[in-house]
């Protein structure tokens, strides 16, 4: 027995040796805040999209342990409408696209897609039939051409051409000295923010997907502009099933349902009328949104003025 115990105890030493070395990774990758790699199951099927009809259910996620993030989220959006998301900063409507993406998997609740549950499918699958136009586009140190070509790699010019268009930034590009073979990016010229988010609209334009995640930029584009954008967003949004993270009045009118987040938590939701007439968060949200627009109408008066 003597002779067994010996090579037993070295085991368990070697054992708690390697399992005091993998805290020691876990506890450096929690350092470093590298979000765990999201795997495919290995049972992961491709999700099959009919209609693109999207559902939260219950759905509960934290991005550390101790601090939960979404309290209990349920909202639907049936095939081809718009769900608006408001909510003052912070209280996590950027989480919801994220989550939705997959970039991270929900500690309980379902999120469903045409009721297949996204943590069962493949990622290369749900990605394709999401289009994401974030408020902060990157470019890549490329052409134009290439930049919009990224949303569908077999596009034509011609089918380029047309979405540039649709997005508003067609007679832009057209403009410049190298037209579409314009090098943009970091190493190229440097689009404006409105220039950039029309970019990833004619990209996502190309791409057609089903389902549409919107994030509308919180800062101030002149009302030429933003009309623009709100033209070419209306034009790749119509049919298809659309949640916007939205920050313009104009687009939280003609939401089907406007969800407004406060906390983790959904504190109102209705149409815009419903929610003004209920005089609560949204009501006050919106007061305020409207006196500071106001507030910068009058400076920019003032200053075209002087
Ligand atoms: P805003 O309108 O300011 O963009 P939001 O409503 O989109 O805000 P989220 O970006 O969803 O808010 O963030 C919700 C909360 O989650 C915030 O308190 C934020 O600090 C936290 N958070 C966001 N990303 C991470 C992360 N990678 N790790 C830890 N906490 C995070």
């Amino acid at each position: 027995l003597m002779q067994l115990s010996v090579p037993l105890n070295f085991i368990g030493f070697i054992y708690r040796e390697i399992r005091q070395g993998l805290t020691d990774i876990e506890q450096m990758f929690d350092l470093l805040d590298v979000p765990a790699e999201i795997e495919d199951r290995p049972d992961a099927r491709p999700l099959a999209v009919a209609e693109g009809r999207v559902e939260f259910r219950d759905v509960h996620f934290s991005y550390d342990p101790n601090r939960e993030i979404l309290k209990g989220i349920s909202f639907e959006v049936p095939a081809g409408k718009t769900v608006a998301i408001v909510g003052p900063s912070g209280a996590g409507k950027s989480t919801i696209s994220r989550l939705l993406f997959r970039f991270y998997d929900v500690q309980s609740g379902k999120i469903l897609i045409d009721g297949q549950d996204i943590g069962g499918v493949t990622q290369e699958s749900l990605r394709s039939v999401i289009g994401m136009v974030p408020q902060d586009t990157v470019l890549f140190n490329d052409t134009i051409a290439y930049n919009i070509r990224y949303g569908r790699f077999d596009a034509s010019a011609e089918d380029i051409r047309q979405a540039a268009d649709l997005a508003q930034i067609g007679p832009f590009i057209e403009h410049l000295p190298d037209g579409y073979e314009t090098m943009v990016g970091e190493r190229g010229l440097k689009l404006s923010g409105g220039e950039k988010q029309r970019v990833a609209i004619a990209r996502t334009i190309l791409k057609a997907p089903p389902i549409l995640m919107l994030d509308e930029a919180t800062s101030a584009l002149d009302s030429h502009t933003e009309q623009e954008i709100q033209a070419a967003l209306d034009m790749v949004s119509r049919g298809r099933t659309t949640i916007v993270i939205a920050h313009r009045l104009s687009t939280v009118i003609s939401a089907d349902e406007i969800i407004v987040l406060k906390d983790g938590r959904i504190a109102e939701r209705g149409r815009h009328a419903e929610l003004l007439a209920k005089d609560g968060l949204y009501a006050s949200m919106w007061a305020r949104q409207r006196e500071a627009t106001e507030a910068e109408e009058r400076l920019r008066i003032a200053r075209e003025g002087d």
